[in-house]
């Protein structure tokens, strides 16, 4: 994990951060998105202005996994210092952000690192190229100038590596552009190859993971080519998170007396690369879509909430059961009327109604159901239940639902399981793998066993029947 960096300036205006996408690739919710992008006005006027309310940071748990997120970066980096102690420079203090700080990345790249070298948080200022990664991406100048600013980033580690070299050879690097396209590397470039490697404290790649080291390969690329470096270094398509490792694994620190090729080979083991190409189409539709959207819209709040189970990760929903109580006063804080929490109860949002979609929701309130009340009051029969196809197979439960959510009751749901034949003489498998942060059907295949029915097994059925 990262941390974005604040400057005195921006600190106090609308900006994107890493932590604003990953919030928004776990919810997929535009207000969720419009809100952390302001979240940094809190201490302005405009804030209150607007309405906005501030971040709930009362979900259980949060602080402990945080904490252990900063835990697992600090530990990391002691293991990296001593498994390394020849080729790696730490940028971080122990004081936390000092002056000067965001220079020394280009100081010490300007004069020249020797490879391979691990260059730990070392920090660039994204935030001066907010224009030009805009521009690059293909977002015009008349939008691109109302849209908010970048945070500066800090990958956790930065990779040097030589060109052409051998650690990486199941598949050739390509080099990453600034419009995050890729592009061959002749094999007589001399220039300095670098992999952004971001520290994660999980067991499985997900996509907003995947997304963030691939904004941060972009970002850097651009960075290497406004700052003049990109004739002695360039960044390759390779990002890659180190997430927990497996049980057993031997610490790298245990391995510092060998040669530092084979050091830096063990390390590579140990981080999963991500399909560079793959997330940063993701990583550009939330920029070119998303971000535009919520920017342009004309009041805030008329991005509606449509709560469901992602809201648990969502600083914006406040439950009201969770919230802290102070100190001294014993009271507990206040819920805002624009937390999500109060906000669909104020509304008689649909969304109350577990596992109605965005898109339930959207073809009710289109033919005017626009309240949990009003859907109380509909019949099975209603045309409207046959314009989804999740609203026609729910036609009966759902006013029913709606009724019981009302009055505080509960009822059976009519529903009814059949049980399931002992064999089958034909099963038929179809697999699918869809990545549906990516949009991309990345696997189809279909698999079946056929077992033509025997005489004997006839017999058989026969007499339990006639039995
Ligand atoms: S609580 Fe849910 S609906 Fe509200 S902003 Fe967050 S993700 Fe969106």
């Amino acid at each position: 994990m990262s941390t974005d960096v604040d400057t005195a300036a921006q600190a106090k205006g609308p900006k994107i951060s890493k932590g604003v996408i990953a919030q928004f690739l776990r919810t997929n919710c535009r207000r969720q998105l419009y809100l952390s992008i302001h979240a940094p006005l809190r201490d302005k006027p405009l804030y209150d202005q607007l309405g906005i309310p501030p971040a709930a940071k009362w979900r259980p748990g949060l602080v402990s996994l945080t904490r252990s997120g900063r835990n697992l970066e600090d530990e990391r980096f002691d293991e990296l210092s001593i498994a390394f102690p020849d080729c790696l420079t730490n940028f971080k203090t122990t004081q936390g952000h000092t002056k000067g700080r965001n220079t020394a990345l280009r100081e010490m790249l300007s004069l020249g690192v020797g490879v391979p070298h691990l260059l730990i948080e070392g920090e660039f200022q994204s935030s001066a190229l907010t224009n030009t990664f805009y521009d690059a991406i293909g977002i015009a100048p008349e939008v691109a100038c109302t849209l908010p600013r970048l945070a500066d980033l800090r990958p956790d580690i930065i990779l040097a590596v030589t060109p052409n070299s051998a650690f990486l050879s199941e598949r050739r690097p390509r080099q990453v552009r600034r419009d995050g396209s890729t592009e061959a590397i002749p094999l007589d470039d001399q220039r300095t190859w670098l992999i952004p490697i971001d520290i994660k404290r999980s067991e499985a790649l997900n996509a907003s993971y995947a997304i963030e080291v691939a904004l941060y390969s972009i970002l850097l690329a651009l960075w290497l080519e406004e700052t003049g470096l990109s004739d002695r270094y360039l960044v390759i398509d390779k990002p890659a998170l180190w997430m927990l490792d497996p049980p057993g694994a031997k610490p790298l620190e245990e391995l510092r007396s060998i040669p530092t090729d084979l050091r830096i080979a063990a390390l590579l083991q140990r981080v999963e690369v991500v399909e560079f190409d793959q997330y940063v189409v993701s990583m550009r539709k939330i920029f070119r879509d998303d971000v535009v959207a919520v920017t342009a819209v004309p009041k805030w709040s008329e991005l509606e909430p449509h709560v469901g189970p992602y809201c648990g990760m969502c600083d914006f929903y406040a439950n009201p059961d969770w919230a802290p109580k102070d100190k001294i006063t014993g009271q507990k804080e206040s819920v805002h009327p624009e937390h999500c929490s109060v906000k669909v109860r104020d509304l008689d949002h649909l969304s109350r109604i577990p596992d109605v979609s965005r898109g339930m929701a959207r073809t009710l309130i289109d033919d005017h159901v626009h309240s949990v009340t009003l859907l109380a009051g509909r019949l099975p029969e209603d045309p409207v239940f046959g314009k989804h196809n999740r609203l026609a197979a729910e036609r009966r439960l759902l006013p029913q639902r709606a009724t019981h959510l009302l009055a505080g009751t509960r009822g059976p749901t009519g529903r009814q399981c059949a049980t399931l034949p002992r064999y089958s003489h034909l099963s038929a498998y179809i697999f699918v793998n869809f990545d549906a942060a990516t949009g991309f059907t990345t696997g189809f295949s279909v698999f079946g066993n056929y077992r033509p029915p025997s005489s004997r097994s006839r017999l058989r059925t026969l007499g339990r029947g006639v039995g």
